[in-house]
């Protein structure tokens, strides 16, 4: 079902007017997790300053150590909705348990299925089973076959409401967090209809390749760019090494617009 063969046309997703898909490119901005209102109002209100509508935020955090911070659960999907309705915004969000799949479609636009549950497929069902939109990410070790069928997953339950998110897979290579494979966009677009992002943030792990790998998925032909904004990274609860603050977002954003990629 996902595939060009089978519908040759480009399949786009509209949230808040933006039309994921179109050839043009979408960002989406925001923290790594909802640490609290302030915090995610705080980025909203910039993004807002520069006419982005596409918020994220995680409330379900699938940490490396049960010891990390978890998240702040459903708090976390109502702050968002809240900033989303006060900005006018779209809001992205991960949610792990099929179990919550439909109550987290009455607070957030968009679901996330993030990397670790790229195949879970109790998961997958339950995300093709509601109307709204899906954002898959790509697995740390899965092949762009296997992506593929995730998305198939949840386009057989009738939801073809999918966005696909390259955001780098495990090699041997340490210096990124993970590789960002630049080549799967082109061939995501080429074997699926679906839109295709790219997870700046959560590929590289660095905050000095976060342009250079935007620009790249640009003009590579990806549909958008992903990437995590905190107001005060030192101080985040997860991935602080990484997360842009709101200068350093400013100046990523302008840097990105004026380099002849986007259009
Ligand atoms: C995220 O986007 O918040 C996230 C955890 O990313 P990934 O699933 O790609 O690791
Ligand atoms: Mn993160």
């Amino acid at each position: 079902l996902v595939s060009r063969k089978k519908k040759p046309e480009d399949t786009i997703v509209t949230l808040k007017g933006e039309n994921i898909g179109d050839g043009k490119q979408h960002f989406v901005f925001g923290p790594c997790s909802v640490e609290s209102y302030e915090q995610v109002a705080t980025v909203a209100k910039a993004m807002k300053e520069k006419g982005l509508k596409l918020l994220r935020g995680g409330a379900y955090k699938p940490r490396t150590s049960p010891y990390d911070f978890q998240g702040l659960g459903v708090e976390g999907l109502k702050i968002l909705k809240r900033v989303a309705d006060e900005y006018d915004m779209a809001v992205i969000s991960e949610i792990v348990n099929p179990a919550d799949i439909e109550m987290a479609c009455d607070y957030i636009d968009v679901i996330q299925i993030g990397a670790r549950n790229m195949q879970n497929f109790e998961l997958l069902k339950a995300a093709g089973a509601v109307n709204k939109p899906i954002l898959l990410k790509r697995g740390l070790a899965a092949t762009i076959e296997e992506f593929i069928n995730a998305a198939e997953y949840i386009m057989a339950q009738g939801n073809g409401q999918i966005i696909l998110c390259e955001r780098g897979i495990r090699t041997y290579e340490r210096a990124t967090r993970n590789t960002l494979d630049i080549s799967a966009v082109p061939i995501l677009k080429k074997e699926t209809h679906l839109p295709v992002m790219v997870d700046v943030t959560h590929s590289t792990g660095r905050r000095d390749l976060l342009l250079p790998c935007a620009k790249a998925a640009i003009a590579i032909g990806a549909d958008g760019v992903m990437a995590e904004v905190h107001p005060d990274p030192a101080v985040a609860l997860s991935d602080s090494q990484q997360q842009m603050d709101l200068k350093q977002f400013d100046e990523f954003y302008n840097q990105l617009l004026a380099s002849n990629f986007v259009n």
